[in-house]
């Protein structure tokens, strides 16, 4: 496993919910450190850039909608395998479809109001954590 960084995004619906601690105390009990953290609103602007891949699928404009709903919370997190983790911690996109016992299953609602992103592999995590912390150094030591 490598030792990597991973971008984080506590979504609307979980910020709404008051669950930022508990989200961050899974990430710090898989062994994941908290490197870099930001609360903030984004603009409909920085929403539909960050999500540009999916920018031709149907749920674009929803999801958008939804990314600038209220504030979110996002960090760079670090350690061993910390692209995998995270996604293991997340749970699948549908929280229906999510195992027990992972963040989606436990604090998300529906498919688009499903709580926390998280970089889907090592490239994006490099691409994102540049997106929304470019003063941190975002190279593996
Ligand atoms: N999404 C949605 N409807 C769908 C598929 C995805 O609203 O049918 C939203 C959902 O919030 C998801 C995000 O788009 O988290 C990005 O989709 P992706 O397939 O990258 O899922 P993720 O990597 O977040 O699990």
């Amino acid at each position: 496993m490598a030792f990597e960084r991973t971008l984080s995004i506590i979504k609307p619906d979980a910020v709404a919910k008051n669950v930022i601690g508990k989200i961050y105390s899974r990430f710090e009990d898989a062994g994941l450190k908290i490197v870099a953290a930001r609360m903030t609103h984004l603009s409909r602007e920085q929403a539909e850039q960050f999500y540009s891949v999916h920018k031709e699928r149907p749920f674009f404009k929803a999801l958008v909608d939804f990314m600038i709903s209220g504030p979110v919370m996002i960090q760079a997190l670090e350690g061993e395998g910390a692209v995998a983790k995270n996604r293991d911690l997340m749970g699948a996109t549908d929280p229906q479809k999510a195992d027990k016992g992972t963040i989606r299953a436990d604090f998300a609602d529906s498919i688009d109001a499903n709580a926390v992103h998280g970089s889907d592999s090592s490239d994006n995590a490099r691409i994102e954590i540049g997106f929304f912390f470019p003063e941190i150094d975002i190279y593996l030591r």
